[in-house]
């Protein structure tokens, strides 16, 4: 969970799961009841025997990690008769006291809860790992529930399931970083009458981002969902890995860095209250009062978009505009001019001078965050899209060797490791000719979700070609980077993709070298090294990950390009 949805401890997180663990034990209690009438109305149903038995290992499993250890221990217990008599075929004549056991574990249960136990922590907090992004999922359906839990855990988020709305709101003393709701998660009749207002005041506490999920599909359910406040809409069946995609780049664009403003204005008192409001919607904020110092200024502070009074001694905003726009580095940077000038002569003139837009005086502090923060998010949604691949989010294969050869460049003079991983999917041939080559894509675009979710943002992480990946990670070990590929790897190996109607699962194969191990090589020879190391995986069975050894010659042997 992310600082701004308030249980950043883990304490407060723990604190949710058991509430819903909670509310699962009453229901598997009772399932254990019913189980036991089953038999004590005909003790040879071998049946209801065999489902007692999944239910007290399923207990015995999962209560110990929530906190409730002796009614673990009571479980496994019984659990362990059970299984005696299962493998002696002795029905359930022979297990004493048959019609205490539902007694006997919600005693237990008690005792757990009057000890007030402490979570079972060790297990939760790796579970409910810092780095990881939270999401609630609000789904009626248990099986469908547990697969997309599965699938979106497999992207390294982490998933906490409530059946309906009334766990919701029993849960909201917390928030996740995303709640993924079914539309139809409840059985109030309030649902049937007013749906939209029915999950707006549900989910009004949550300040966090909402998708919703329904079978219906077209413009009214698209409609429906945003008049319910959510942020995305996604039919069923679910296509988890677009789902995870669209979740990353949600919950990726909030982490982005802050906003950088020049506010140029001769009037001290307007340029500080601007830049206390923006400096509070945590933007970074420079003010210039001096408009000679202009290209200066710029230079240093690299804003991404200046605040410009229009009246002001030495140089009107207008001319100041036309003088950034002259410069090619400052020809596109966005100007917004404050002003209380009212005249469309006026305005037009400083409009074609260079600027974007006006803002009037008084400035509304609201409309001076959101015009900020809006014209500078698509500014670097543009920028995004020109350097960074369009179907994986991921950098562009010039970009990426640019990076390599600047980390290569930066170790020399700062000493440090760091690894180079080359990645590819195996056998990506028969995925297009099987299933398409917009299934294809799909699956392409899942490894680059899962890069992002499984790096860290200071790694450069990049499309190579068209189903290779490569990877500079800074500060990095071969050996480190390995275990990190290989967690990828795994990852990968669990999602299930659908095309035509089936589902169908890819591995992936990677080399890793680092410059520690190659230390008189270039950053093109590690890409080499890399290569050769993937040439190496590729041939000793694929889904697996090789690390470059220094004995391997690489002059010797053809390419890894002409033997692939
Ligand atoms: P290996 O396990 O040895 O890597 O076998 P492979 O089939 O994955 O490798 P190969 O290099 O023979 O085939 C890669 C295929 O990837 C060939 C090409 O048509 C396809 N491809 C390349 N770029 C794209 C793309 O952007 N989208 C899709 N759908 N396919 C692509
Ligand atoms: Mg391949
Ligand atoms: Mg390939």
């Amino acid at each position: 969970m992310s600082d701004k949805s308030l249980p950043s401890d883990v304490d407060s997180r723990l604190k949710v799961l058991k509430i819903a663990y909670r509310q699962r034990l009453v229901r598997e209690l009772d399932q254990i009841d019913d189980f036991l009438q089953a038999l004590r109305q005909d003790p040879a149903n071998s049946q209801s025997l065999r489902a007692l038995h999944e239910a007290l290992h399923k207990l015995a499993g999962s209560a110990g990690t929530f906190g409730f250890e002796q009614l673990g221990r009571q479980a496994s217990l019984l659990e362990e008769q059970v299984s005696n008599a299962l493998a002696k075929a002795e029905g359930v004549a022979e297990l004493p006291g048959l019609t205490d056991w539902v007694a006997q574990l919600r005693a237990s249960l008690q005792a757990d809860e009057s000890r007030k136990t402490g979570l079972g922590v060790e297990v939760l907090e790796q579970e409910a790992n810092d780095d990881q992004l939270s999401i609630w999922l609000l789904e009626r359906d248990t099986m469908l529930a547990d697969y997309i839990g599965q699938q979106l855990r497999s992207f390294g988020f982490t998933v906490l399931h409530l059946r309906d709305a009334q766990e919701l709101e029993q849960a909201s003393s917390c928030s996740p970083d995303l709640l993924l709701v079914d539309h139809h998660a409840s059985e109030s009749p309030e649902l049937k009458t007013q749906p939209e207002a029915f999950w707006r005041d549900r989910l009004k506490s949550f300040n966090c981002p909402i998708i919703f999920t329904g079978a219906e599909e077209g413009f009214f359910a698209r409609l429906h969902a945003v008049r319910s406040g959510g942020r995305g809409y996604f039919t069923k069946p679910l296509d988890v890995p677009q789902l995870a995609a669209h979740v990353a780049r949600i919950l990726k664009s909030g982490e982005s860095a802050p906003e950088r403003i020049l506010i140029v204005e001769d009037d001290s008192d307007m340029a500080q209250f601007c830049q206390v409001v923006l400096q509070q919607a945590g933007m970074q904020v420079e003010i210039l009062d001096q408009p000679q110092n202009l290209l200066q200024t710029a230079s240093d502070f690299d804003p991404e978009l200046i605040l410009m009074d229009l009246r002001m001694p030495v140089a009107t905003g207008a001319e100041m505009a036309a003088i950034l726009t002259q410069i090619e580095r400052w020809a596109h940077l966005p100007i917004i001019y404050l002003s209380a000038e009212t005249s469309a002569e006026f305005r037009g003139h400083a409009l074609s001078s260079g600027g974007d837009a006006f803002l009037e005086k008084p400035v509304d502090p609201k409309l001076l965050v959101s015009l900020c923060r809006s014209r500078i998010g698509r500014l670097r949604e543009l920028e995004q899209a020109m350097t960074r691949d369009g179907l994986t989010g991921l950098i562009k294969h010039a970009s990426i060797k640019e990076a390599l050869q600047t980390e290569w460049e930066y170790v020399r003079r700062h000493p440090r490791p760091f690894s180079v991983v080359m990645l590819d999917i195996d056998h990506f041939k028969s995925v297009n000719d099987t299933h398409g080559h917009a299934v294809g894509d799909l699956v392409i675009a899942a490894v680059g979700t899962l890069l992002r979710q499984h790096f860290r943002n200071t790694d450069k992480l990049g499309r190579y070609g068209g189903e290779e990946f490569a990877l500079v990670l800074p500060d990095c070990t071969a050996s480190i980077a390995t275990g990190l590929v290989d967690g990828l790897r795994q990852s990968f190996s669990a999602i299930r993709f659908m095309g035509g109607g089936e589902s169908f699962s890819c591995t992936l194969s990677a080399g890793v070298v680092d410059n520690q191990s190659f230390p008189r090589h270039s950053a093109e020879a590690l890409i080499e090294q890399a290569d050769k190391a993937l040439y190496k995986a590729k041939h000793s069975g694929r889904n697996r990950v090789c690390l470059a050894s220094a004995s391997d010659d690489p002059k010797a042997g053809p390419t890894n390009k002409e033997a692939r």
